[in-house]
């Protein structure tokens, strides 16, 4: 949808931690009124019923993800399923009525426990500050298959993992981010995307004690990364006494714990873990 100047710069003003609801509600009111622009004027209604709405708004987590599903050539992993189903095991889990309970009436969107979800390491929706962060990952393997020695995975990588060795590519599996775009770009077979998942972060946040989030070290199937949100969640409803956000209660401990109990169904290692070898082919 289109939008005038002065309607983006009156939604520039808007705060940013309720920017994007509020962006996303006037374009949806827009829609639902058969306007193709948005304008100043709607922005201002918007907001203004918005935010004295603001309470009613508040459901116990945010969920957002990149913008993958829009057709991004990028996506490692087409996280679209994913997404609703965890959006499904948040509402299941009723947040709300858990910080009402910790919380009381001074209720706000900043202790909504949030999830992202990026489609590859981009991470263009911020899953590193994030209370769970997860991105789409894919781990190229090498085949049998005759390397032409023409390059173009050395040119995709923007990593720099990977370099040719006399007329084979290698790699330094320290770089290798799992994007896949080596894979992609290879017209030979000899590299072809391997183990496609995800790779979990936890325990990020922003405000006054900002905090990265820290990841576990695999790369997981969709049911796994389902499973570990739901022990996530089962650990953030035991210990977030007050209504404390998860980032702020999730140890190193937790994380190490967490990692221990999921290495087993890790369909691959994140950073030192070689592209596999499959079909027999050609060592490097
Ligand atoms: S995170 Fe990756 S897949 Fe998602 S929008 Fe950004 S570049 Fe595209
Ligand atoms: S998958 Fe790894 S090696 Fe291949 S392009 Fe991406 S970062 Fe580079
Ligand atoms: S592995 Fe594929 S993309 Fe890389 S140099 Fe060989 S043929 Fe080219």
């Amino acid at each position: 949808m289109k939008w005038t100047e002065e309607a983006e710069a009156a939604i520039g003003k808007v705060p940013f931690f309720v920017r994007k609801k509020v962006r996303a509600r006037v374009e949806k009111e827009a829609a639902a009124a058969g306007r193709k622009v948005v304008t100043f004027e709607a922005v201002q209604e918007t907001q203004r019923r918005y935010l004295s709405g603001m309470k009613s708004e508040i459901r116990g987590y945010q969920i957002d993800s990149c913008f993958g599903p829009s057709g991004c050539p990028n996506r490692a992993a087409v996280g679209d399923r994913l997404l609703s189903r965890i959006e499904e095991q948040l509402r299941a889990a009723d947040l709300l009525t858990f910080l009402r309970d910790r919380v009381g009436d001074d209720l706000k969107f900043h202790h909504e426990f949030r999830v992202s979800l990026a489609d590859c390491p981009n991470a263009c929706s911020q899953p590193q500050i994030k209370d769970i962060g997860i991105l789409g990952a894919c781990v190229p393997n090498v085949t049998g298959a005759e390397c032409s020695d023409c390059g173009l995975c050395v040119e995709a990588c923007r990593d720099g993992a990977i370099g040719m060795e006399g007329e084979r590519p290698s790699f330094d599996v320290c770089r290798c981010m799992a994007c896949g775009k080596c894979a992609d770009v290879c017209p030979t077979g000899t590299l072809m995307r391997g183990a496609t998942g995800y790779r979990v972060q936890l325990g990020g946040k922003l405000g006054r004690h900002p905090r990265l989030a820290r990841p576990l070290p695999g790369i997981y199937a969709e049911d796994t990364v389902l499973s570990i949100v739901g022990d996530c969640i089962t650990f953030y409803k035991k210990n977030s006494r007050k209504g404390e956000r998860f980032a702020e209660i999730c140890t190193d401990a937790f994380i190490e714990s967490m990692a221990r109990r999921y290495r087993g169904k890790a369909l691959a290692g994140f950073h030192g873990e070689p592209p596999r070898q499959v079909g027999g082919g050609q060592e490097r």
